[in-house]
């Protein structure tokens, strides 16, 4: 008796832990976040929370508690309907940009994510991203590869400084755009009264986007600490108060 006791109460103290740290205790929450990211790269689609719970034997609400941890974690990003919005570099809405291979359409979370997105998924080389200049509507297309950037004379502008996009991150992707070149960023500033961030080239932007998520679609998939993100930043050329990482050189 004492021993299976002992054994309860050492069970709730787990159990307290675990609630403590905020984990799911009814599946595994990497497994989830790995089928919502599979079927977006493969299908550039989010499952249910529906499907999800069928897939995994489990409750709806039991799944919708995972999906709250792995957003709570900055894995991904839920509507106000508990669906995913989204898991970067994909979204499930416009952000601006279409991305295509040659079996699947994506909507791409940002222009960062966008020429992420042919890096990332496996067994494509290339993809093609569609967008329109946020200032003048002009309609803009590259063939982003794996190996090299794509020519243009476009400009990349993001709006929200790094330490500040997970304030909310829906508006800081909403505002990682392309546009025609410095005088469009210039005029679209001056018509919406926003503050100009950081611009940059499409090569820099295809460096920034060319390695940032390796690793998302493996099991145990680890976020970057702050100081490994100013470090990337600054491999990829970007460098200043924007970037979180003045003190480093660009390389
Ligand atoms: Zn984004
Ligand atoms: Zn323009």
């Amino acid at each position: 008796m004492l021993g299976i006791a002992a054994y309860d109460l050492a069970m709730v103290a787990k159990a307290r832990r675990s609630a403590k740290k905020g984990t799911w205790m009814h599946a595994d929450s990497e497994a989830v976040r790995l089928a919502v990211y599979q079927q977006l790269a493969e299908r550039g689609t989010a499952p249910s929370t529906v499907t999800l719970a069928e897939q995994f034997n489990v409750a709806v609400p039991d799944v919708a508690a995972a999906l709250r941890d792995l957003e709570h974690e900055r894995h991904l990003v839920l509507g106000g309907d508990g669906a995913v919005e989204l898991a970067h570099p994909f979204a499930t809405r416009d952000f601006g940009f279409a991305v295509k291979s040659d079996r699947t359409l994506w909507w791409g979370g940002c222009a960062w994510d966008a020429f992420a997105i042919p890096h990332l998924v496996p067994g494509i080389s290339s993809a093609l991203v569609a967008t329109t200049c946020p200032a003048c509507s002009t309609a803009h297309a590259w063939n982003v590869h794996v190996d090299v950037p794509p020519p243009g004379e476009q400009v990349a502008h993001f709006l929200m400084p790094m330490a500040h996009v997970w304030d909310d991150v829906v508006h800081a992707c909403e505002h990682q755009r392309i546009f025609c070149d410095e005088a469009c960023v210039y005029d679209w500033l001056a018509r919406t009264g926003n503050e100009r961030g950081a611009v940059f080239s499409l090569e820099q932007l295809w460096r920034l986007a060319s390695g940032w998520y390796e690793g998302r679609l493996d099991r145990g998939y680890e976020r970057r600490e702050p100081a490994q993100a100013a470090a990337y930043f600054a491999s990829a050329g970007l460098v200043g108060p924007f970037w979180g990482n003045e003190d480093l050189q660009s390389t």
